[in-house]
């Protein structure tokens, strides 16, 4: 008798989360590890009511799109889940990721959508890697958690991390087995290394995170990281303290071990103080030619005043404060806002002004008191303006909103509110692939008032 979890399909596109989709009968399954293209041999293996989950048997007609994986741990990471597929479809991808959230979430149904700007290179592009610590003193783990899970699997190599980031982690690998240093125990609260980042502009910048305030031979530590031979010179060691149980990675308190608790990084020609807590872009290739378009969408004459939400170290800020005669930048992170005061003074912009605050509790009191921007710029994280945010601006009437975002689905939810509540039209939409390898695709898109 045939098992009837057992068919064959073609892969017509791909979800969220990298997986291949099949058609069972009609009915959709979700493959892991399918390419678009593949024609493939699939055991549905959990069924809902309306998509099941499939194993992938048995590739019969491989995808033209299919590459091998260049990371032995690919299956395992979670991380780079579209390193089967070739560049170019990628890229394809992604540019398809956001027509069909723009036209199915936000009722967009002429928007044109560009090809999506690649990242040259596309590996080893990151400016930031960040690796969780686990396992016992004898078998020390750093790498990345297996998915959907806090279980540290350890990593040898990574495709997308800068190769600095690299150096410096075996130093400290080698370090902490030759001390003895506890790596952190989640379940148990013990232990002390949780995590370390390095970020990398003009210098290099290395944080550890530990339960503890204490951590032994630190010294040691320091003495090995600065006889590195890395592209960049350390420009500060820091120890954040964070002793709570708690998922979040950085804690309150921190200490510097050695220089200091920020970098500089140039993008274009201004130079930006970033704070180690602070967000910044992690793909310093694509990030020139995204706020590039975030700018030239805003058409400034000189004369605009503009506010730039979730302005995080008034990257794009600076970027547009060149171009305008006032810019209002909002941020929740402190340490983001004194970045992006010291920014501001560090470029001679004397024409930005920043608050600290959540941009929908700071700019309804703001508009009332009568700040009117020409054009207003967002940037949210991945769950997109609050609708009080979306509100205030509406109200206000800017000409124009440049909407950056790094989550395609709030960024056509939030446009789509701003559509129909205040008649705001979206007619073309550009992806950037700062992310490559992964699903995640940042757009930019143009909102314009109908009557202007
Ligand atoms: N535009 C910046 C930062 C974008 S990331 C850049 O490109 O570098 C999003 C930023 O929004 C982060 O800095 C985060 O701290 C900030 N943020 C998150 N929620 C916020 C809120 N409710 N109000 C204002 N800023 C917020």
């Amino acid at each position: 008798m045939t098992n009837p979890n057992i068919f064959t399909s073609p892969i017509y596109s791909v979800a969220e989360d990298g997986s291949g989709i099949a058609k069972c009968d009609g009915y959709t399954v979700f493959v892991k590890g399918a390419v678009i293209g593949d024609e493939c041999k699939i055991e549905i293996t959990k069924r809902n009511k309306t998509y099941g989950f499939g194993k992938l048997l048995e590739v019969t007609k491989p995808s033209q799109s299919r590459v091998e994986p260049i990371c032995p741990q690919f299956k395992e990471c979670g991380g780079c889940t579209l390193l089967h597929t070739d560049y170019e479809t990628q890229l394809k991808i992604k540019k398809e990721t956001v027509y069909n959230a723009l036209t199915r979430i936000g009722g967009f149904e002429d928007i044109f959508v560009h090809d999506t700007i690649p990242s040259v290179p596309n590996f080893n592009y990151r400016n930031k890697s960040q690796y969780p610590v686990g396992g016992t003193a004898s078998n020390v783990k750093i790498g990345f958690y297996a998915p959907r899970s806090h279980n540290v699997v350890n990593s040898d190599s990574c495709a997308i991390e800068n190769p600095d980031a690299r150096i410096i982690l075996d130093a400290f690998r080698c370090w902490m087995e030759k001390y003895h240093i506890l790596p952190y125990n989640e379940e148990k609260h013990t232990g002390t290394i949780r995590h370390i980042y390095s970020r990398t502009g003009e210098s290099i910048m290395v944080v550890i995170v530990s339960r503890t305030r204490e951590i032994e031979h630190l010294e040691e530590l320091k003495n090995e990281l600065l006889s590195l031979k890395l592209s960049k010179p350390i420009g500060g060691i820091v120890v954040n303290i964070n002793s709570q149980r708690t998922n979040t990675i950085l804690g309150k308190y921190d200490y510097t071990v050695f220089g200091e608790k920020f970098i500089y990084a140039k993008i274009d020609d201004i130079t930006y103080k970033v704070n180690y807590k602070s967000f910044f872009q992690v793909n310093p290739y694509t990030t020139n030619l995204l706020y590039k378009k975030a700018l030239e969408l805003c058409s400034l004459t000189g004369n605009e005043t503009v506010f730039d939400l979730y302005c995080g170290i008034g990257t794009i800020s600076l970027f547009l404060a060149r171009n305008a005669k006032k810019v209002i930048g909002v941020e929740i992170v402190p340490e983001a806002i004194e970045d992006a005061r010291e920014n501001a003074r560090l470029n001679s912009m004397e024409n930005a002004r920043f608050y600290c605050g959540a941009a929908e509790e700071v700019c309804p009191p703001l508009i009332k008191a009568g700040e009117k921007a020409d054009v207003v710029v967002v940037d949210p994280p991945r769950k997109g303006c609050d609708e009080k945010l979306l509100d205030a601006i509406g109200k206000m009437k800017p000409d124009k909103i440049v909407y950056v975002s790094c989550n395609v689905s709030t960024l056509a939810r939030d446009a789509k509110i701003l559509h129909e509540k205040y008649g705001y039209e979206m007619k073309e939409a550009f992806p950037f692939d700062q992310f490559p390898h992964s699903m995640h695709v940042e757009a930019v898109a143009l909102l314009q008032h109908a009557l202007n």
